[in-house]
């Protein structure tokens, strides 16, 4: 390594901060690890420091955490996948107290649970729902839970000053003098180090390229793959570190930049099984402005809408920007946006990936049933695209055996039965979903609902 490139700021100067660092308590450490070069570096720091503290020294347990969004780009997933197995072994072999664990977003809060069940609108610059949902809730409780068990945690971060000047300033933001610990912005009982903050991205390259990695990566393939720019997708722990969705290195699915330059470049450079991934996306980011693929309110606002009828007044929907703000996708678009999805997943089947699970679809099917879907829209949906072909677990289907027989009692006692199979729906399906005890209020909201579409029907 040489050391003019890193100057004071050499990788040895922060190993040696790091083990007193370690040294000082027993908070255990989790390092946030996206797979880019930042994120390699500050694990590859923490393995170097840890191999050469003796064995007795290794007291405490560092666990290095990853997201997987379930939409990550499929040649990042598998990278970062094979990086993960790879550390995982490394460190049972040099007897180092790693845990090395993927952490997920909770069904509830999947991409194609809320874009396609719910209908939120693809992702944009204004309406980034999904960092939080993907990446943020799933650390928070991985980071919460080892908060729970030891009282303290201190959470690691690939963060540099000389990626931008706001960069800079967040991380001037909360520190505590002795070791640069800042306080977690929302979880108390974390600490946040980032080791690496005055490195620039030279340094990082030069030690990358100079040291080899401790579990057998190959770091100039990485650096190939990530190029020579500041682009790659940061760990996103809260809502002050650099926004996911302007890099070039996200789920395969985003929407926030205008073009998606990574996948079209490895398109170019002979991947071209992605195309029908990249003609997806396209299409979800096309249709996202458009009125027609929309409800035209918000659904908070349709309460308003029908209370504005009743007592003569006109009703102003809301503004952003001077834009009308529109509702959710529509039911139909929806409908077509899954039709779409499992078209994709045919057309890159040879490939083994899996773009939604059986679960989601399960969900989705409960979602568009709280929005008086037709029941059978799933399953003809799931016919047409052959869906059972695709899958190794049978072809989902709602239980309509009893539909005649609910019919007739509904009939004698004057119920309307769609506002029972709804009901129903509910009560068979929330066990997939959010937390049981929401079950009443979600009854109520749709019995609420059913009244309130009464009402607009008979005025
Ligand atoms: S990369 Fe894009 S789609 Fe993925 S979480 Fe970030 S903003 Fe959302």
């Amino acid at each position: 390594m040489t050391q003019k490139t890193l100057d004071k700021n050499s990788i040895q100067g922060i190993i040696e901060e790091m083990q007193r660092l370690y040294l000082k308590d027993h908070r255990p450490w989790i390092v946030g690890f996206s797979g880019g070069k930042d994120s390699t570096c500050v694990a590859q720091v923490v393995f170097h420091m840890l191999m050469e503290l003796p064995h007795e020294k290794r007291n405490k347990v560092v666990h290095i955490i990853s997201s997987n969004t379930l939409v990550e780009s499929p040649l990042i997933d598998r990278r970062i996948g094979n990086s993960l197995s790879n550390m995982e072994k490394a460190a049972a072999e040099m007897n180092l107290p790693i845990i090395v664990k993927r952490l997920r977003p909770i069904l509830d809060d999947t991409f194609w649970v809320n874009l396609i069940g719910r209908g939120y609108p693809s992702p944009n610059r204004w309406f980034r729902w999904c960092t939080d949902r993907l990446k943020i809730r799933p650390a928070t409780r991985y980071i919460l839970e080892q908060v729970k068990q030891n009282g303290e945690v201190i959470v690691l971060l690939g963060a540099r000053k000389s990626e931008s000047a706001t960069r800079a300033q967040t991380l001037g933001k909360y520190e505590i003098p002795d070791f640069k610990l800042r306080r977690h912005t929302s979880i108390p009982g974390a600490f946040v180090y980032t080791p690496i903050e005055e490195l620039n991205l030279m340094n990082v390259f030069a030690y990358l390229l100079q040291v080899p990695s401790p579990w057998g990566d190959n770091n100039r393939d990485l650096l190939t793959f990530y190029g020579k720019a500041d682009g790659e997708c940061p760990s996103v722990i809260d809502t002050t570190t650099s926004p996911c969705g302007r890099s070039r290195f996200g789920c395969w699915v985003c929407t926030v930049a205008v073009r998606d330059r990574a996948i079209e470049g490895l398109i170019e450079d002979g991947e071209t099984w992605l195309k029908p991934l990249l003609e997806f996306r396209n299409w979800i980011k096309q249709i996202r402005d458009d009125p027609s693929s929309r409800e035209e309110i918000r659904r908070s606002e349709r309460r308003k809408k029908i209370i504005s009828k009743r007592l003569g007044r006109d009703f102003k929907p809301e503004e952003h920007r001077g834009h009308k703000v529109l509702g959710p996708f529509t039911l139909e678009t929806r409908h077509e946006i899954l039709r779409r999805l499992l078209q994709t997943q045919q057309a890159v089947k040879e490939r083994g990936l899996r773009l939604i699970t059986v679960e989601e679809l399960k969900a989705i099917e409960t979602l568009w049933m709280y929005d008086e879907d037709d029941p059978c829209s799933m399953m003809n949906i799931l016919r047409l695209s052959n869906y059972g072909e695709l899958q190794e677990t049978p072809v989902i289907t709602r239980r309509l055996e009893n539909e005649v027989y609910l019919q007739e009692i509904c009939e004698q006692c004057k119920v309307p039965v769609q506002l029972i199979e709804r009901l129903l729906t509910i009560e068979e399906d929330f066990s997939t979903l959010s937390k049981k005890r929401d079950v009443y209020s979600r009854l109520e909201r749709v019995i609420e609902e059913h009244i309130y579409s009464e009402i607009r029907v008979r005025w």
